[in-house]
């Protein structure tokens, strides 16, 4: 299939809004575009010259300037001297200068004899200079579209984030914040948009596999019935509100892939059919853009930097020895985190060091190395996990003690 009709295909797919599609790359209209700049070029005879240099400036007002550079023989030179000047082109002959005598070149040029190419021309056309500058305007106002639209979707996100944080209130009644801390949980773990098992970790660039995850963490969400349990009617309206954003990153994602790619071809059909060299220089003009938008990423990144870390997960508050929450959270001189017991347990094996860093700071230990805030942010945020741990924690030190006390005993009774 074509790939104009791809495009269209995949715009109509996505469902991309109207709006959306007005500031598209026009692809086929450009690709009609090109066969005007072959015109051009058979109507001065210069098709299929060889092009030593072609060259793209914005000259100000971001409006584009070109430049052709062809080797032309004198015959050539004579024939489009005429047209050209009928023309009105703007254009320079310059005779090629030979390395051997950069002097007094002109005077060796035999105008009877057309086997060498002994000229430049260097030529501004017409209809190539108008095809990159709507290309160019084009690519501008995508850019533009997509920055407005990301502080749309940042706007959205942010009011999600502030809804969420008062409904997620620990000390309040009727809070949702195990609710929404199991929602997020799930999402973290679906990986949809970022990758952290796959083989190549980061950004998923296959925007079907993302589609596939993200369906899949929505049925998850319904099987879990977790959405029956919320206390806030505003709760699910947010829900509902963080499943459209995430299907309008898939579909942000579709439109960014086919407008990028539209460049990219209509560029390489460009070459081909005029048998220039502009795609790397085109390229790098777009690229000096200091602000080119990455609205996927960037609305993906501004969910996971913002709105997750909303609701605390208890994956960042566990103990690295005994992997179940850090309660009472020691933090040790080279900063890394663990419950008291666990450090007690090591003290009593005579370790010294971090088990992470192997930092030699156990000796030091003293009650006040306790983090209190941490402590009480723990209970306040995972009050049943916290219960559960000081639980263990006492039946433990019973078991200790029954232990020692049984010992003393046996050591009695071998009295
Ligand atoms: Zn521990
Ligand atoms: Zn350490």
């Amino acid at each position: 299939m074509k790939f104009a009709k791809v495009f269209q295909q995949a715009l109509n797919d996505e469902q991309i809004p109207s709006d959306w599609i007005e500031k598209a790359i026009q692809y086929k209209q450009l690709k009609k575009r090109i066969n005007k700049v072959v015109n051009e070029l058979e109507d001065l005879n210069i098709y299929n010259s060889e092009v030593s240099n072609y060259e793209i400036e914005i000259i100000n007002n971001n409006k584009l300037h070109t430049n052709l550079n062809i080797p032309i023989t004198s015959i050539t030179k004579n024939r489009l001297i005429n047209q050209l000047n009928n023309s009105s082109y703007n254009y320079e002959i310059v005779p090629i200068n030979d390395d051997n005598n950069d002097n007094d070149t002109t005077s060796d040029i035999n105008p009877f004899d057309d086997s060498i190419e002994s000229y430049n021309l260097k030529i501004s056309l017409l209809e190539d200079t108008k095809f990159f500058q709507i290309l160019y305007n084009e690519v501008e106002t995508l850019e533009k579209f997509k920055f407005e639209e990301e502080e749309i979707f940042k706007e959205n996100i942010e009011s999600m984030c502030s809804i969420i944080s008062t409904l997620t209130i620990p000390n309040k009644r009727n809070n949702d914040l195990l609710i929404w801390r199991q929602i997020f949980k799930i999402y973290i773990e679906s990986e949809i948009f970022f990758s952290t098992v796959e083989r190549m970790a980061g950004k998923i660039d296959n925007i079907d596999l993302s589609r596939d995850r993200l369906i899949l963490f929505f049925k998850k969400i319904n099987e879990t019935k977790l959405l029956d349990k919320f206390h806030n009617k505003q709760s699910l309206n947010i829900y509902q509100n963080f499943k459209t954003l995430n299907f309008e990153i898939i579909k942000v994602s579709t439109y960014e892939k086919f407008n990028n790619l539209a460049v990219k071809k209509i560029l390489k059909k460009f070459d081909k059919n005029t048998h220039f060299h502009s795609k790397d220089i085109f390229s790098s003009i777009i690229r000096r853009r200091d602000d080119i938008t990455n609205i996927s990423l960037d609305i993906y990144y501004i969910i996971n930097s913002k709105l997750l870390p909303i609701i605390p997960q208890i994956d960042d508050y566990l103990c690295p020895i005994c992997c179940s929450i850090a309660i009472k959270p020691i933090r040790l001189k080279c900063s890394h985190l663990f419950c008291i017991r666990c450090l007690v347990k090591l003290r009593r094996k005579r370790e010294d060091k971090c088990p992470l860093c192997r930092e030699e700071c156990l000796l030091e230990l003293t009650v006040n190395n306790l983090d209190e805030s941490l402590y009480k942010y723990m209970k306040l945020y995972f009050p049943v996990e916290v219960k559960e741990k000081e639980m263990e924690n006492s039946r433990e030190i019973i078991k200790e003690q029954m232990g020692e006390s049984s010992g003393n005993i046996n050591k009695c009774l071998i009295m």
